[in-house]
């Protein structure tokens, strides 16, 4: 392979590193996750930090190094700038990449992924309503990783649910009442409006996201049920889900 390759990413964290350097954790589109350390970049006037900067859309122009890679050179392709001004979408673009931090694998492309990111990044940017940003992410980031739950039928014995359901963690997926009965463990209660509005944003086009309209409480309840959902299978805490807490 040649010493020299060229990425497209979204810049997930960008952290110094001795004196000079920093060292840029990034979702690229066609490699998966990615570190790379930008020589310089943490001196003033450094044109390279401009390149590395959180939660911008980059064209990185790599050299190839013995352990860690590193930034050449390269081009913003989306200064998402105004995110970074916005403390309650900035906090919101924290979670979101510490969540593709879990999700990436270094060196398995995950576009859709990506894709995703890219566009609930775009639409923070935008002024679309945080709370209905994450809830969005979160759903469809399960539906992209493969644990989606299972929210059309019982997911034990295949019957119908009723209007109160149990979404049981480990079983990824609701409960009829009679099969919730002897279960134990992570869950929690779940109406049929909720399954419905879950349902709902796992299939809306993200362009109808700043038309969409949607009730605040209950985009609350389904933003704390779903991130306990994600640690569950992720098996971790998501530690800026505190940022959260500015969404009341
Ligand atoms: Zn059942």
């Amino acid at each position: 392979m040649s010493g020299e390759y060229s990425v497209e990413a979204v810049v997930l964290e960008s952290r110094k590193l001795g004196e000079n350097d920093r060292l840029a954790t990034l979702l690229t589109r066609r490699h998966g996750k990615l570190r790379l350390v930008v020589r310089g970049a943490a001196k003033p006037r450094s044109k390279l930090a401009a390149v590395t900067q959180p939660f911008d859309c980059v064209r990185l122009d790599v050299w190839r190094g013995r352990t860690l890679d590193g930034v050449k050179g390269g081009e913003v392709l989306h200064s998402l700038r105004r995110l970074r001004s916005e403390p309650k979408a900035l906090g919101c673009a924290y979670c979101l990449a510490e969540i593709v931090s879990y999700l990436g694998q270094e060196g398995e492309a995950d576009e859709p992924l990506y894709l995703l990111l890219l566009t609930c990044l775009r639409a923070l940017s935008a002024g679309v309503l945080e709370l209905l940003v994450v809830v969005f992410f979160i759903i469809r980031a399960s539906r992209v990783s493969g644990f989606y739950p299972v929210l059309d039928q019982c997911v034990r014995c295949a019957g119908e649910l009723e209007d109160e359901s149990y979404l049981c963690f480990g079983h990824g997926g609701a409960l009829c009442r009679l099969c919730a009965g002897d279960v134990r463990g992570d869950g929690a209660s779940m109406t049929a409006c909720e399954r419905e509005l879950a349902g709902n944003l796992a299939r809306v086009h993200p362009r109808n996201l700043l038309e969409y309209e949607e009730d605040e409480d209950r985009l609350r309840s389904m933003l704390g049920l779903f991130l306990n959902y994600l640690e569950y299978q992720l098996e971790r805490r998501v530690n800026s889900r505190y940022f959260m807490d500015m969404l009341e």
